[in-house]
């Protein structure tokens, strides 16, 4: 809904990613003045839709709308982002669901690059409800010891500096310095800031890299999981209902 440029690209991103891997979609584009009603009657049009297997609300909605509304009126079970309160019970509970696609694609990296979980520090600085939580609980789950920093964190490097595997998503350029950073730290970077016209994340990778064992760039690490986990998501619940 609306023309935010941001959204305008990550839309067009998810659709071409659904292009090259023959999956059916369908962007519906609403104007910025669209009514809480017609959102919602496109969002329970997709629901009841068959052809549908996976569907999301592009984040953020014009000040005047619910978001969370929207998000809650979609069905679980097409929930494709993972952000419905019935998946983020499930996910916090340790049921299978469907789960936010950036800390999934986190996770995904962290063990295809063979990187060992459990016992480790791990330090998640951000608390939203579509990475900071998940990603906390995740890690957790996959039996690491957990510490979540926020923006009322006292001494934050005293914190990051302990951690094995660090994930900065906070949405401030190059916010995580070397001097913040562990030797031979797991390095993940959710942050997309963009900086006179190009995209950077929230740690400054030049000088992080130095000491990380693992680092992951940005644009080019991250963002590109979340999409493939979007996918992945839509494949699931679409699985599910062919059996
Ligand atoms: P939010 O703004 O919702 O959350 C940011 C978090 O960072 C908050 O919990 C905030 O704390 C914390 N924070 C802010 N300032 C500080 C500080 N000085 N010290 C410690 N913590 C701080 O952002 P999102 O979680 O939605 O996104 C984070 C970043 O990740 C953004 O750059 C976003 O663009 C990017 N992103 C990237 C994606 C990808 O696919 N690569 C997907 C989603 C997001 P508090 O809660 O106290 O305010």
């Amino acid at each position: 809904v609306g023309d935010d440029p941001a959204s305008q690209l990550y839309v067009g991103n998810k659709e071409k990613a659904c292009n090259r891997l023959g999956v059916f979609s369908k962007t519906v584009r609403m104007p910025e003045n669209t009514t809480q009603k017609e959102l919602e009657k496109e969002i329970a049009r997709a629901n009841a839709d068959p052809a549908i297997h996976g569907l999301l609300v592009q984040m953020p909605l014009p000040k005047h709308l619910d978001s969370a509304r929207a998000l809650e009126l979609i069905l679980p079970e097409k929930d494709a982002d993972g952000f419905h309160n019935v998946n983020t019970g499930k996910l916090l509970r340790g049921e299978p669901a469907a789960v936010a696609c950036t800390p999934r694609g986190v996770m995904y990296m962290l063990k295809s690059a063979g990187i060992e979980i459990a016992g480790k520090d791990a330090v998640v600085v951000g608390r939203s409800n579509i990475v900071g939580k998940p990603m906390a609980i995740l890690l957790m789950h996959a039996n690491a010891t957990v510490t979540i920093c926020h923006s009322r964190t006292k001494d934050l490097a005293a914190h990051t500096r302990r951690a094995d595997i660090l994930v900065a998503a906070i949405g401030k350029p190059k916010f995580i310095t070397a001097d913040m950073v562990k030797d031979g730290a797991v390095v993940i970077d959710v942050g997309m800031n963009r900086v006179d016209g190009k995209f950077c994340g929230d740690v400054d990778f030049e000088n992080v890299k130095e000491k990380a064992s693992y680092i992951t760039p940005v644009p080019g690490g991250v963002g590109r999981m979340t999409i493939a986990m979007l996918m992945t998501n839509t494949v699931d619940a679409a699985e599910k209902v062919f059996g």
